[in-house]
């Protein structure tokens, strides 16, 4: 399928519809549409992902729903293509995407903006396939079913050391995405063992593994002694200078020689980059990311832009800007203005921004922020960063389901249901043991 139409208007093709992409693609529809560009962004899901309520919609707090916030409602004047991108021809000025349904679309372009994010790192550690990652709306499905699926396990399990082993959970990474998800697990699995009353609270094993000398190394000295304290005091094993040597099925070698058996693993410890960006021959810095100049231009290449994770863009001192939502939402938006004054024969600007604070969720309504060199912690914390990340979504409708979804946790518990995204097995064969029912008599 070829989706360019007949028209003078240039076409400017968005890729990617996470924080970057959709910004970018809200801010520049109603610029140029019909006047001096079309726009179309594409994407593998027709949803937008608020990645730091993740951990919440793992732990049932959320609807997995809420979120997300679907992109059509979000766009105005940009067209949407729900598509895998394959391949950017970046000779032939055009991508080849393919919709789940196996339809291939052609899509020719002027202008390109690459916002394809990052993958999980997986090269690090041996035996990453026994991982789960904690990236998508997929992982976090996975990632609760699996902690419920180990609790059943767990209460089936008449074997002490193989009950514990069900029972450990460890994850792989002390920055905010490791940390925030165990932090998140140390109250979900809490609220779980009510549901499992044979199960003993000292058979749960939590351990969070870092390589650097402390958790958090994104956030001040003191906060991140705060967590390290307050996950202890929760029974966490937080294990500072040690890396994992080696995944297994059944648990993890660190680096000291010692084994976790261990049936949940995750891996949150890095980014890779995006397939389709790693497989482009463009200028790249050490992690993979694209190296843009100050306005997100990829130099050398003309009508070529990047942005947010999948891109190095350069700060005031030449320092790429962090691989974070807060900034790639302003990369978006500075970045559509560049594209449109561009387009209107202008020059574009660059991108600046100071960051304005780093924040997490720690589960049992505590959290860390630094807002702008203050240092908050504990409830306080907390409550700034669930106001303000409701607030970060787009759209009231979205934002009133959280807040629901919210209050309706403060009076219930989450539940241990575990939705299988895999059909559930329908028997092939009649059984042919002794046990089998006897044919229902016909009345
Ligand atoms: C669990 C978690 C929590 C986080 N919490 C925070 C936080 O609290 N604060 C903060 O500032 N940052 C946070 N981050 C980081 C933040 O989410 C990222 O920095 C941000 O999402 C980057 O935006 P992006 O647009 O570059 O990429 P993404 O948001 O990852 O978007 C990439 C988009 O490209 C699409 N895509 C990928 N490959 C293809 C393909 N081949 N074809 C079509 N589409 C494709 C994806 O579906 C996605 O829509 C968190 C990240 C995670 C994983």
């Amino acid at each position: 399928m070829r989706l360019n139409r007949v028209s003078d208007l240039k076409r400017v093709l968005i890729l990617g519809g996470g924080f970057g992409g959709v910004y970018a693609s809200r801010r520049l529809g109603p610029q140029v549409k019909g006047r001096t560009a079309e726009v179309t962004l594409v994407s593998r899901d027709n949803y937008f992902v608020m990645t730091p309520l993740l951990f919440e919609a793992a732990s049932g707090v959320i609807e997995f729903r809420h979120a997300v916030n679907p992109i059509r409602p979000l766009m105005c004047c940009t067209d949407f293509v729900n598509a895998t991108v394959q391949h950017v021809d970046l000779a032939r000025k055009e991508v080849l995407a393919e919709s789940r349904a196996g339809d291939t679309y052609r899509l020719p372009y002027d202008h390109l903006v690459l916002a394809l994010g990052a993958v999980t790192n997986t090269m690090r550690t041996p035996g990453s396939e026994h991982a789960l990652t904690f990236k998508t709306v997929h992982d976090a499905v996975q990632v609760r079913n699996r902690v419920i699926e180990a609790f059943e396990r767990a209460d089936a399990e008449p074997d002490p050391a193989r009950r514990r082993a069900a029972l450990t959970f460890v994850v792989i990474g002390g920055g905010l995405v490791g940390t925030e998800l165990i932090g998140e697990l140390t109250e979900f699995t809490g609220q779980l063992f009510r549901s499992y009353p044979r199960l003993k609270r000292t058979e749960l094993r939590l351990v969070q593994l870092q390589s650097g000398p402390r958790l958090l190394p994104e956030m001040a000295d003191g906060l991140a002694a705060y967590t390290e304290k307050t996950f202890r005091k929760r029974g966490v094993e937080v294990r500072t200078g040690t890396a994992a040597a080696r995944i297994d099925p059944d648990g993890v070698e660190l680096t000291d020689g010692t084994f976790v058996p261990a049936a949940t693993v995750v891996l949150a410890a890095g980014l890779a980059p995006n397939p389709v960006v790693a497989a482009l021959d463009l200028p790249k810095d050490k992690t993979g990311r694209v190296i843009t100049d100050a306005c997100m231009r990829v130099p050398g290449h003309a009508g070529l832009w990047a942005v947010g994770d999948c891109a190095s863009i350069p700060d005031a001192n030449g320092n790429p800007y962090p691989t974070l939502a807060q900034h790639a939402l302003r990369e978006g938006k500075v970045l559509a203005d560049n594209i449109a004054a561009v387009l209107k024969g202008r020059e574009p600007q660059p991108f600046v921004y100071k960051t304005r604070g780093t924040m997490a969720a720690l589960g049992h309504r505590r959290g860390i922020a630094d807002l702008m060199g203050l240092p908050v912690w504990g409830f306080l914390a907390w409550w700034v960063w669930r106001t303000y990340y409701v607030m970060q979504m787009p759209r009231w409708e979205r934002r009133l389901r959280i807040i629901a979804d919210w209050t309706v946790g403060v009076f219930f518990r989450p539940d241990a249901a575990k939705i299988d995204l895999t059909t559930e097995p329908a028997p092939v064969a009649p059984c042919e043991h002794e046990c089998a029912p006897e044919p229902l008599a016909r009345a």
